[in-house]
């Protein structure tokens, strides 16, 4: 069977505004709702929120004798205030694996219980070369090394509190999306990427007339960057669970931007063999250029699923990301390559 056409502007478009939606982990209700107004042009989907706050989409489908469940997630890297300093800087704690050196002098948005926002940037205590020489330089880059200096006239703790800062609020670093000859650089393609990939599977089954052959659950999580986010919010009746999530490029990896990764193997161990054999034969028979990896510090919301007591067969596919948890990069070829990969699997 030929797989129907992408809609690679759908797709891009998508992607853009999702990532331009800030969603630290906690805070990822913006782009719950994003999302959700996406999905909700399709009518026959039937969309409702998980107590937790994720995104459940259900897809009836051909059948529904062996129902199947896709995840990605919406939640990324982030910071939350820590502490107001007596300068009126705000040192922070972060959230997920954020790396404080990969963020060093990006710009931040900071969210008030008010709900005004506040702008800044993420520099270290002793950024000035004229100033600190050396001893910049080599200031290790830790959490209490790291400070936002807001863009607001504040010298002082009482100053940033009576902006309405607080300790508590939460940060978003910029993600600074850029399209360019095909390549996507962006922080937060872990995971957005892969959400943005489903969006245009479940676009080009629409549009070419067809729905899954199980129905099927689309879970959008949104705690994923600290181990929990699908642990909860697929129903017990899903026998298999397709995670989408991007692929880890580097030195010894398979893995690259042009093609999409099945995962074998990562810190949690393996995924599931019958699933992933099925997964590798559907794309051999479509031509989807994939290839085949391990991850050495990876985890994924399957897992999470599984930890939590999911009885289900769980594999694991994704565009290849360079550079992930730093400022990220992918190339469309990877985001075809994958949706094409989660289209073959849900008419199969
Ligand atoms: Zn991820």
């Amino acid at each position: 069977m030929t797989l129907p056409s992408i809609d690679t502007a759908y797709l891009l478009d998508f992607l853009t505004g999702l990532l331009n939606t800030p969603s630290p982990t906690g805070f990822a209700h913006q782009a719950v709702e994003y999302t959700r107004q996406a999905l909700s042009v399709f009518p026959d989907l039937r969309l409702s929120l998980t107590r937790k706050g994720a995104l459940l989409a259900v897809w009836p489908g051909e059948h529904n004798d062996a129902p199947r469940a896709l995840t990605a997630h919406l939640d990324t890297l982030g910071a939350i205030v820590k502490e107001i300093k007596s300068s009126g800087r705000l040192r922070l704690t972060r959230l997920g694996g954020l790396v404080w050196a990969n963020v060093e002098t990006e710009g931040c948005t900071v969210f008030t219980r008010s709900g005004k926002t506040f702008r800044g940037s993420l520099m270290t205590t002793k950024a000035s070369s004229h100033v600190y020489g050396k001893e910049g330089l080599e200031l290790a880059r830790e959490e209490e090394n790291m400070e936002v200096r807001l863009d607001a006239r504040t010298i002082s703790e009482e100053e940033t509190r009576n902006l309405g800062i607080e300790v508590g609020d939460y940060v978003a670093f910029d993600p600074r999306v850029e399209l360019t000859n095909g390549f996507v650089r962006s922080r937060h393609l872990d995971d957005k990427a892969c959400v943005a990939c489903i969006l245009a599977t479940v676009k080009a089954l629409h549009a070419a007339g067809l729905r899954p052959a199980q129905t099927t659950y689309m879970l959008f999580s949104n705690y994923e960057e600290v181990g929990h986010g699908a642990a909860a919010g697929i129903p017990p009746e899903v026998v298999e669970l397709l995670t989408v999530d991007m692929a880890a490029v580097g030195d010894g990896q398979s893995s690259d931007e042009y093609h999409t990764t099945i995962c074998i193997k990562d810190s949690g161990g393996p995924y599931h063999h019958g699933l992933s054999q099925r997964l590798r034969q559907l794309a051999e028979e479509q031509g989807i250029p994939y290839r085949a990896d391990t991850y050495p510090f990876y985890a994924s919301d399957g897992e999470a699923f599984w930890h939590a007591g999911g009885d289900v067969a769980v594999a694991l596919i994704g565009p290849g990301v360079d550079a992930s948890h730093n400022y990220e990069r992918t190339h469309l070829d990877a985001l075809l390559a994958t949706t094409d990969w989660v289209t073959a699997y849900l008419i199969s």
